[in-house]
C-alpha cells in the first residue's frame, strides 16, 4: 500500500492515468451491475462495499444511511474483508458524536489519518474505533439531490494510514454510486408501493367480483326455488326479461324463448291487466290480485298476482309473482253454488232467491219498468209420493224445474221456495205477459211425463204484479193468496190477481 504516490507530492500525469484506470474499470463494472438495474438495493450495496474494500485496500468498508429524523446514522451494509462477510445494523446517534455529524453535514469527505485523534472522528474512539481496531477512516458523504443521506465509510485496521487524494476521489465516486443506488431504492420503494397497492386493488376487485358472483348465484337459486312462479318484466314494452322454471311451466313456455315473451299475452281480460297496472302506478305494488291468465297453449287459469315495480340497470321493471289458484277458485265456485242452489233441482234456493229478488225490487223502485211474481205449488203431491214413492216425487220436482227452465227467459228468476212450492220473479214484465208465461209453464208441466213412470203432475199458480212501494214479502203473500184461490177453484190452473 505504500507504493502509491503520496498526497503531498502530486503524481505525474502518467501516474494519475495508471491510478485511475483500475478505478474507472471498477466503477464502470459497478455501473453495469445487474443488481442496480434490477433495483436489488441490498445486492448493489454489497457490491459497493466489496469493491470499496478491494480498491481502497481497507479491512472494512461500509455504507451508512442517515435516519429519517436525521438524528442518527445506521449501517445498511458493512463488508469485513477478513471475515468475508456482510453485516448491518449498527446505529450511531448524532448527539453522541456532534463534531463528526457536523463534519458530515459539511458534505466534504473526511480523510482521518489518525481517526482516534482527528477532531472530526475522535468522538467515535471509545465506542466504535477502538472496539473495531480502527486507526484510519476515509468517509465520503452520500448526497442525494444535494442533501446528505448517508456515508460510504472506509475503515483501516493496523498502523495509521495516510489517505491519498485519489483514494478520496474514489471514495467520493463510490458515494455517488451509493447515492444512485439509494435514489433507485426510493424510486423502487414507490414502485413497489404502487405495485402493492395495485395488487391490493386487484385483490379487492377479485374479492368483490367473487362476492357478487356468489350473491348472484344465491339470488338465482332463490329465484329458481321460490314456491311461486316469478317473472321479471320490462315496464316500457312488457317484455319478459327473466322467469323461473315454475313460471315457464305455468305458462307452458320454454325458459329459452323468454325474449319473445310479452306479458300482454298472459292476460285473458285486458281490463284486469289495466286495473292491476293502475294499482302499481298508484302504490308501487299490487298484492294478491286474482286474475284470469292464459298459457301459451291457450289454457285459461286463475292466477293470484303480486306485482312490484323496481328499477334494474336503470330500467323500470316489474317483478311479478304468480300462484295458480284455479283449484281454490273452483272450490269457491262450488261453495257458492252450494250456498245458492237447490240441491235437488239445481235452481236457486230460497235464500238466494231473496238476494236476487231484493236487488230486482231495488232496481224497479229506482228505474221503474214493471215487475211480476208467481207462486207455484204441485197439486196433490202427497198423493204422488204415496202412490209412487218419494224418489218419483223427487223426480217430479226435477221435471217441473226443467220444464220451467224451458218456458222461462234467462232473466226470470226461478227458485224452489219450499217442499213442492216454487216461485218465479219476472223482471220488467207486466202482469199480462207474466201470467201468459205462467200459464205456458202450467201447461208444460201437465204435458211432461215423469221419467220412469206414466204419472204426470199438475201445478196451481198465483200471479201478481209488484205495486210501487211494496215490500217483496207483501207481493209474495198476494201471490200465495192467488195460488190458494187456484187450489180452491179446482187446481191445475193459474189465478191472476187483478
Ligand atoms: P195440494 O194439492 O193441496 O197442494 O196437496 P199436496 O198433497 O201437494 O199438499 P200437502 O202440503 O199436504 O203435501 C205436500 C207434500 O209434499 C208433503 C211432503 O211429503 C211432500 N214433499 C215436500 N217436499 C218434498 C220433496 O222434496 N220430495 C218429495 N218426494 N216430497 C216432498
Ligand atoms: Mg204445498
Ligand atoms: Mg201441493
Amino acid at each position: 500500500m505504500s507504493q502509491t504516490p503520496s498526497a503531498e507530492a502530486p503524481p505525474s500525469s502518467r501516474d494519475v492515468h495508471d491510478i485511475l484506470r483500475p478505478i474507472r474499470r471498477v466503477v464502470a463494472a459497478l455501473m453495469r451491475s445487474d443488481a442496480l438495474s434490477h433495483g436489488d438495493v441490498d445486492k448493489a450495496l454489497e457490491q459497493v462495499t466489496e469493491v470499496a474494500a478491494q480498491v481502497l485496500r481497507v479491512k472494512r468498508a461500509s455504507v451508512w444511511k442517515l435516519t429519517e429524523d436525521q438524528g442518527a446514522i445506521e449501517c445498511v451494509n458493512l463488508f469485513d474483508t477478513e471475515r468475508g462477510r456482510h453485516s448491518k445494523g449498527t446505529r450511531i446517534a448524532g448527539t453522541e458524536v456532534p463534531r463528526y455529524f457536523a463534519a458530515l453535514r459539511s458534505a466534504l469527505s473526511i480523510a482521518a489519518h489518525d481517526a482516534r485523534t482527528d477532531e472530526r472522528t475522535s468522538e467515535l474512539s471509545a465506542k466504535y474505533l477502538e472496539p473495531n481496531g480502527i486507526t484510519s477512516m476515509l468517509d465520503a458523504p452520500v448526497l442525494l439531490r444535494g442533501e446528505l443521506v448517508g456515508i460510504v465509510c472506509h475503515e483501516h485496521v493496523g498502523p495509521a494510514r495516510k489517505w491519498h487524494f485519489w483514494e478520496e476521489l474514489l471514495a467520493s465516486t463510490l458515494a455517488d454510486f451509493v447515492a444512485m443506488v439509494l435514489g433507485a431504492s426510493e424510486h423502487l420503494a414507490q414502485m413497489s408501493e404502487l405495485a402493492a397497492y395495485r395488487t391490493h386493488l386487484e385483490d379487492l376487485v377479485q374479492e368483490r367480483t367473487k362476492q357478487l358472483e356468489h350473491a348472484e348465484q344465491r339470488l338465482r337459486h332463490i329465484f329458481e326455488t321460490a314456491p311461486v312462479a316469478l317473472v321479471l318484466t320490462r315496464a316500457r314494452d312488457n317484455v319478459v326479461l327473466d322467469a323461473n322454471q315454475r313460471a315457464a311451466a305455468m305458462f307452458e313456455r320454454g325458459v329459452e324463448e323468454l325474449g319473445g315473451w310479452t306479458t300482454v299475452d298472459f292476460w285473458v281480460d285486458p281490463a284486469e291487466r289495466e286495473g292491476v297496472l293502475r294499482m302499481v302506478a298508484d302504490g308501487g305494488f299490487a298484492e294478491g290480485q286474482a286474475v284470469r291468465l292464459r298459457t301459451a297453449g291457450g289454457r285459461e287459469f286463475w292466477g293470484e298476482l303480486s306485482l312490484r315495480s323496481m328499477v334494474l340497470d336503470s330500467e323500470a321493471c316489474f317483478l311479478v309473482g304468480v300462484r295458480d289458484i284455479s283449484d281454490q277458485k273452483a272450490l269457491e265456485e262450488r261453495l257458492r253454488e252450494l250456498a245458492t242452489t237447490d240441491g235437488l233441482t239445481g235452481i236457486h234456493n230460497r235464500r238466494h232467491f231473496f238476494e236476487l229478488a231484493e236487488a230486482e225490487v231495488a232496481r224497479v223502485e229506482r228505474y221503474g219498468g214493471g215487475l211480476s211474481a208467481a207462486m207455484i205449488d204441485v197439486d196433490h203431491f202427497k198423493q204422488l209420493n204415496d202412490e209412487h214413492g218419494h224418489a218419483i216425487g223427487d223426480e217430479a220436482l226435477r221435471t217441473l224445474a226443467s220444464a220451467a227452465r224451458r218456458v222461462l227467459r234467462r232473466v226470470d228468476i226461478l227458485a224452489r221456495y219450499g217442499g213442492e212450492e216454487f216461485v218465479v220473479l219476472f223482471p220488467e214484465t207486466d202482469l199480462v205477459s207474466a201470467s201468459r208465461v205462467v200459464e205456458r209453464l202450467r201447461a208444460a208441466v201437465a204435458a211432461e211425463p215423469i221419467p220412469g213412470t206414466d204419472a204426470r203432475i199438475t201445478v196451481s199458480a198465483g200471479a201478481v204484479s209488484w205495486r210501487a212501494g211494496e215490500q217483496l214479502d207483501a207481493t209474495l203473500r198476494r201471490a200465495d193468496a192467488a195460488l190458494y184461490r187456484a187450489k180452491a177453484e179446482g187446481r191445475n190452473r193459474v189465478v191472476v190477481e187483478e
